[in-house]
């Protein structure tokens, strides 16, 4: 695995999507790689910072319930 490969699939990593194989290797390879490190830390702070706006305001996502009810409603299927 490359710094391409662990780059692009640094998201899923993060939100632990990747298989246990993947998980590893790319642990592994952020471990011992300088130029995905920096990658890997502003990626997770990102996510630490949506994760926390998600705490503390969770109305946003109730506005979003209702906008795709409200779509269902009018016939936009598989919404
Ligand atoms: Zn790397």
């Amino acid at each position: 695995m490359d710094c391409l490969d662990v780059v692009r699939q640094l998201w899923d990593y993060l939100d632990g999507e990747l298989t246990d194989d993947r998980m590893e290797a790319i642990r592994a390879h952020l471990a011992a790689c300088r130029n995905c490190y920096p990658h890997y830390d502003f990626e997770r702070a990102f996510l630490d910072a949506v994760a926390a706006t998600r705490r503390e305001q969770p109305a946003p996502n109730m506005v979003r319930r209702k906008v795709m009810a409200k779509l269902r409603q009018a016939g936009f299927a598989g919404m």
